[in-house]
């Protein structure tokens, strides 16, 4: 089995190193130089915009959706998840109303659609957010490929690259809009295919999935990291990219993107025989729960309390993703949240009771950690991520905390307006350049500025991967990890 994933989908031009590597289209093949780079070429977008709205839900409620009023109408598409990848046993809507020429149109539809429908359904629309997708113009767009300081020798929609000893993409980038954003040279095995794209030249890396698996374990985490950790890593990695099959980017030309959306992916740059052995040994392992592949999700820090998978996705709440203390719960004292930013309590993922080794340093101030701003610095990080001008700040109001404490619903007061904000990442967003390590936070304001006192790093469902990892440093192996992050599961081979 073959996974898709996106690489990049970027304007500039993109370099590439190989040796002996092919490029195929149209049924043509010819050789590549070794070096050599690849460009798309840009046109006119047209302003057509569909909104898609990610719904989880029984018959009976898509029934209510598709009797909407006519001015609200949709249509309803099921996902097309093959038979043996039906995620969770739940069958997958998705919600779809468009064109809109802009984006505020789509806004207005939802903001009414939100009002009439029942209010159980319309929680989950502010929840989900909906996916906003420009559609590229119709004009055709093609890719050339040249050598280094040449001319095009080749041109066409669609190309498909492989080298034998892997191909080098020069300055790829990474981590896009989050903190550790930045350009390194990937090395990728598999096929890259090359097409248009959205924002200009759309890379993509077509390889199969265990390969994808032991190239994951070292993208999320240091290939360094203990291999019982790695397996761990895997099988959890493994679970959530087959549960969720086909549906985190419905209707693109990939299953999944390199980033934090889905997964952390770097290729085979920071491969190691230990991660290889971790994908290896654990080859077609899955948790199962009720004879279904759990969606094991995990994430960074958890920061103490774990959150419920609800207050992050959709509306559902495996009884293996419990939010529930990282660690014993007689530990564990709540005095509230203004005090929970401060303590440290006595969880796996603490790097004070548990030190992460030296390849974790960037993370030890995430378990608890402080931003500063001054009003007009928040004011213009508030006005750039979302987009709308309160003129200035006089009030951040949590409406919402999930079972971590982080905030899933937000409310930005300012002389001019207010704005609420939906879903933990979208509050991550909209209070930092890039994105706050997560969600869960207190505010204190000091004179001339605002300070976050924050707990955590990413959303906190599933397993906590520095948790996870202080449990394997301590002799903790795989299946007692597994065990402690995903119960009422049972390990399986799947292919087997
Ligand atoms: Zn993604
Ligand atoms: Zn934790």
């Amino acid at each position: 089995m073959n996974i898709r994933v996106k690489i990049a989908d970027f304007s500039a031009e993109a370099y590439f190193e190989c040796d002996e590597g092919s490029a195929e289209c149209g049924g043509k093949e010819f050789r590549l130089p070794p070096r050599f780079s690849a460009q798309a070429s840009t046109s006119e977008k047209i302003e057509f915009a569909l909104r898609l709205y990610h719904l989880h839900w029984e018959k009976s409620a898509i029934e209510i959706l598709k009797s909407l009023p006519e001015e609200l109408a949709c249509q309803v598409d099921i996902i097309p998840v093959g038979e043996r990848w039906e995620g969770r046993g739940i069958p997958r809507f998705w919600l779809v109303k468009g064109g809109f020429a802009r984006q505020s149109e789509s806004a207005a539809w939802r903001e009414e659609a939100v009002s009439i429908l029942p209010a159980e359904l319309a929680r989950r629309m502010e929840i989900e957010g909906g996916v906003y997708r420009k559609y590229p113009s119709a004009v055709s767009r093609r890719v050339s490929l040249k050598p280094l300081n040449g001319q095009p020798f080749f041109q066409s929609s669609l190309i498909r690259l492989h080298a034998p000893l892997g191909i080098k993409f020069k300055k790829a980038p990474v981590g896009e809009t989050f903190h550790w954003e930045h350009t390194e040279d990937l090395w990728f095995n598999g096929h890259l295919e090359l097409r248009a794209g959205e924002n200009g030249l759309l890379v993509i890396n077509e390889l199969p999935l265990e390969d994808y698996l032991a190239s994951v374990n070292s993208s999320e985490m240091s290939a360094q990291s203990p291999l019982e950790f790695l397996k761990a890593q895997t099988i959890a990695a493994r679970g959530t990219v087959l549960a969720t099959m086909g549906c985190h980017h419905y209707g693109e030309p990939y299953h999944l993107c390199n980033g934090d959306h889905c997964q952390c992916f770097y290729g085979v740059s920071r491969v190691n025989e230990q991660s290889i052995e971790a994908a290896e040994s654990t080859a077609g392992q899955v948790l199962l729960h009720n004879r279904i592949i759990a969606d094991t999700r995990y994430a960074k820090i958890c920061g103490g309390m774990r959150e419920s998978f609800d207050n992050v996705w959709e509306e559902y709440n495996p009884p293996y993703l419990p939010a529930v203390f990282d660690g014993d719960a007689g530990n564990f004292r709540f005095r509230g949240w203004e005090h929970y930013v401060f303590d440290r309590p006595r969880c796996w993922c603490n790097p004070e009771i548990y030190p992460y080794p030296d390849y974790y340093d960037f993370a030890r101030d995430l378990f608890r950690w402080r931003e500063a701003f001054t009003f007009d610095e928040i004011g213009e990080i508030i006005r750039r991520g979302t987009g709308c001008d309160i003129g200035a700040l006089e009030e951040i109001a949590p409406l919402n905390r999930g079972a971590s404490g982080r905030i899933i619903r937000l409310m930005l007061q300012g002389d001019g307006g207010e704005i609420r904000i939906n879903g933990e990442l979208n509050v991550r967003r909209a209070l930092s350049p890039s994105h706050l390590p997560s969600s869960c936070f207190t505010v204190e304001r000091e004179d001339e500025r605002i300070i976050l006192h924050g707990a955590g790093w990413g959303h906190g469902v599933g397993m906590c991967q520095m948790g996870a990892l202080n449990m394997a440093l301590r002799g903790a192996d795989c299946v007692k990890i597994l065990k402690h992050y995903y119960p009422h599961t049972e390990l399986v081979d799947f292919f087997g």
